[in-house]
């Protein structure tokens, strides 16, 4: 496994309390794999994801349990100097909002080149030619010209492209992309997506890819992890996961899907509101808005059940997860 996350814990202390972000979530991805993490906001992929990068090491943010194994190395217990080594040449991030994450008095060309500047110990011209080569590479038009271009002269989704050339500068391991299409419309989106799989592909890297939205995951993941309150509901290959869902949560997610081909269809919505992380509900936090709930489901939490026994394996914390499965 290229990253394996253990039993990760995340707290985030408050004026008014301890938010329990995440509450002990195990993941991994392969190199060449795409796992994506599924879930509404508040539901601890974001942290998870931070947690991972270690950007998250500055207060209220803390991680109170787990390991981080990456490379067979617990990047938890590194220090903070070799965390940043980690950081953009082996594991790189890719945001939903590519003009704050981006420096708007600096050339895109002298951005990315910065990276080699830093990292590979490179001249600015030799830089520079390399920012030209990676935008040519995200298929940017008219790279050679465009590279002195400020961020805010290109539009969204040349912007999200530009996000992953500086994702990819270093050839990183692995990348963990944040809704990296989500502020785009939905032409540009798939265009965005598909760029994001080939290039994950073609550099055998292993993708992280966190979205609220299942219509965008269906042809480039191989794995879904559904999260919800901190925890991973359901875990399975992409393929099993849209046949036959084995959790209440992500079939009230799949239901959810806008559907071209039935127009004018109401689109089921998951009732009421993700849970206050200060005020987890007891048993399946899930249990105020699930439809299948029983009265063991007040009190007693689900364990992740292992729902075949084939490899991979598919999991569900949920106690009706048969019935669930036939209804
Ligand atoms: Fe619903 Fe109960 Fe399953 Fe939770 S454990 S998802 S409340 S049926
Ligand atoms: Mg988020």
């Amino acid at each position: 496994m290229l990253l394996e996350v253990r039993d990760l814990h995340v707290e985030f202390r408050t004026r008014d309390g301890v938010a329990k972000a995440v509450n002990g979530v195990d993941y991994g991805v392969d190199a060449g794999e795409t796992l994506a993490v599924l879930g509404e906001s508040g539901s601890g992929k974001s942290v998870t994801a931070q947690a991972i990068m270690g950007i998250l090491d500055i207060p209220p943010g803390r991680i109170t349990g787990g390991e981080v194994l990456f490379q067979g190395r617990d990047l938890l217990k590194l220090k903070e100097e070799e965390r940043r080594k980690v950081r953009g040449a082996e594991m790189a991030m890719i945001f939903q909002d590519a003009l704050s994450s981006l420096n708007p008095v600096l050339p895109v060309g002298d951005q990315l080149g910065e990276m080699f500047v830093v990292h590979r110990g490179m001249s600015r011209k030799d830089a520079r030619a390399k920012a030209v080569e990676l935008m040519e590479r995200v298929r940017i038009p008219a790279a050679k010209e465009r590279v002195k271009d400020y961020p805010h002269q290109f539009s969204g989704g040349m912007r999200q492209r530009i996000m992953i050339a500086m994702a990819l500068a270093l050839e990183p391991a692995l990348i963990i992309a944040d809704e990296p299409t989500t502020a785009l419309d939905v032409t540009v989106q798939a265009q965005v997506m598909d760029l994001l799989a080939e290039l994950q592909r073609e550099y055998n890297m292993g993708l992280i890819l966190i979205t609220h939205d299942l219509g965008v995951v269906a042809d480039v993941a191989d794995r879904i992890a559904v999260m919800y309150a901190g925890r991973i509901v359901e875990s399975a290959p992409v393929h099993d996961i849209y046949k036959v869902p084995a959790h209440p949560y992500t079939k009230g997610l799949l239901e959810s899907i806008p559907r071209l081909d039935q127009k004018g269809e109401e689109l089921y919505a998951i009732k009421g509101l993700p849970p206050n992380l200060m005020h987890i509900p007891p048993g399946c936090a899930f249990h105020p808005r699930c439809p299948m709930a029983q009265d063991v489901c007040r009190t007693d939490e689900p364990p992740l059940y292992e729902v075949n026994g084939e490899e991979p394996a598919r999991r569900s914390a949920c106690h009706f997860w048969r019935e669930c499965m036939n209804g």
